[in-house]
């Protein structure tokens, strides 16, 4: 049995019902083939599959709280400290009811990579718990962030762990987190990035993932011959990366005409309104339902769709396993031309495989969404030298990363015979970087 197969076999056997784990584990190494192959012998006797695949160290605790009511409740918290071979461990806290140690472990398994591939010095690792902040009070949110950060304050700091927004973790829970951390550790540090502007935050980075998904965009296209401008955009979620991914497309002359929440998605024919967007969603945090109020021309739907509806390009920014072999299908027919992932893996495996056999130009999550931790990075630099850089600044260097990021990609694809294949691209950029570090550094 290959080396590839060998591990893949052990993951799925060492960590049952972690089926998202297994899932990123596989399209990595299954891409990774022609470079494992090619160094088998070294990288067996260095076991650096085996390493790079377990976590160096994953924490799960206790988080009590209490409600407005009284009533205690009792979460779990989760910190998966993966991989620390280029830098700090860097990657978000999600904060979800789904949030399971498998979730945490995919996603910090592909931030590995990720980071990588920005060109900056981050290690991966992720975090979150099963906590919903949908429905909460502010206090009640504050309430959990406090002691959730009591606990994970002893693990992280600006120069080990630096944790960041996901899902569910925004602007107000960074603040809460980032001020229990100041109180207990006495230490004004970068120890979170996403941070408000008034202590430390940087510019950009409420955009950068959305915005950075564009510029990644817009370069595979134009590397194909494609304009994005005049081109028609379908968009789920109607989170922190949907709405400024909708933003930037509009800016850049395209049409967006979709977005989407768990419980519905909208369809605009005159383009996604985003200022009523950002009221809803950032101002009143309520649901799509209300975007007709502002648009009485739009549709609202009830549940999922949005891979309907005919367009050029499709960005799924909502959450993982989201467009499906079905979904690929009907893009694929309505004429789709490109999709990039504002999400982490929103696309299963067969609809990616789909997508890359009808000559879909598909751009992974490891580099399209790579804006967010890649701004995170700025943040911290600028904490590093106790500076602020302009918002013109950072989008450019935004820009610049996002520009390397898929020609390093499109380099690797093309160097192992793989011209035109993103995935592949991505995994083997962001995977050189980190093995040659690892085996630099010796057996730990
Ligand atoms: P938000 O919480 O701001 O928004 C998430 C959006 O996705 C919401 O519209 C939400 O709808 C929808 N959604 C979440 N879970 C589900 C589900 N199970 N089914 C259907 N819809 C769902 O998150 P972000 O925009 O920050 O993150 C979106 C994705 O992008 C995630 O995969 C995240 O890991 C990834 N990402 C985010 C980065 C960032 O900087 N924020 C950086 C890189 C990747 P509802 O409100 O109804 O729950």
């Amino acid at each position: 049995m290959s080396y590839v197969d060998e591990v893949i076999e052990q993951v799925v056997k060492q960590n049952p019902a972690e089926p998202e784990f297994h899932q990123a584990v596989k399209e990595v190494l299954e891409s990774l083939r022609p470079v494992v192959e090619a160094n088998e012998e070294r990288y067996r006797r260095e076991a650096l599959l085996e390493r790079i695949v377990n976590p160096e160290r994953q924490l799960k605790f206790r988080v009590p709280w209490v409600d407005d009511k009284g009533q205690v409740h009792v979460n779990t918290g989760y910190r998966v400290q993966f991989n620390s071979a280029i830098g700090p461990y860097k990657g978000g806290l999600r904060l979800h009811p789904s949030v399971n140690l498998g979730i945490i472990k995919f996603l910090g398994f592909e931030q590995i990579f990720k980071n990588s591939l920005t060109g900056l010095p981050i290690g991966g690792g992720k975090g979150g718990s099963d906590f919903d902040p949908k429905g909460k009070s502010d206090r009640e949110v504050m309430a959990f962030c406090q002691s959730f950060m009591t606990e994970l304050c002893k693990y992280i700091g600006a120069d080990t762990d630096v944790p960041a927004g996901d899902i569910g973790t925004g602007a107000r829970e960074i603040g809460y987190m980032f001020g229990q951390y100041k109180r207990i550790r006495g230490l004004y540090e970068g120890v979170l990035t996403g941070k408000g502007l008034t202590y430390g935050g940087s510019l950009v980075r409420t955009e950068a993932t959305g915005y950075g998904l564009l510029y990644l965009t817009k370069e595979m296209l134009a590397c194909n011959g494609i304009d994005i401008a005049g081109k028609t955009v379908v968009i789920s979620g109607s989170g922190n990366v949907a709405i400024y991914a909708a933003q930037k497309a509009e800016q850049m002359g395209a049409k967006v005409v979709t977005v989407s929440d768990s419980t519905g998605w909208v369809y605009d024919p005159d383009g996604i309104d985003v200022a009523a967007l950002k009221e809803i969603k950032e101002v009143k945090r309520a649901r799509l339902t209300e975007y007709k109020n502002y648009r009485p021309n739009a549709e609202y739907h009830d549940g999922r769709g949005v891979w309907s509806v005919k367009c050029d390009i499709a960005l799924p920014c909502a959450t993982q396993n989201e467009l499906h072999l079905e979904d690929a299908k009907q893009l694929v027919a309505g004429g789709c031309l490109a999709v990039a992932e504002g999400a982490n893996m929103p696309t299963t495996l067969e609809a990616t495989e789909y997508l890359q056999a009808n000559k879909v130009l598909f751009a992974p999550g490891k580099a399209a969404n790579a804006g967010g931790v890649a701004t995170s990075a700025l943040e911290m630099t600028q904490n590093s030298e106790r500076l602020s850089w302009t918002f013109e600044e950072v989008d450019a260097k935004l820009q610049s990363i996002m520009v390397n990021i898929f020609h390093n990609l499109d380099d690797a694809a093309k160097r192992y015979g793989f011209e035109g294949n993103y995935v592949v691209g991505a995994n083997i950029a962001g995977f050189e970087k980190v093995a040659e570090a690892m085996l630099a550094q010796g057996v730990i």
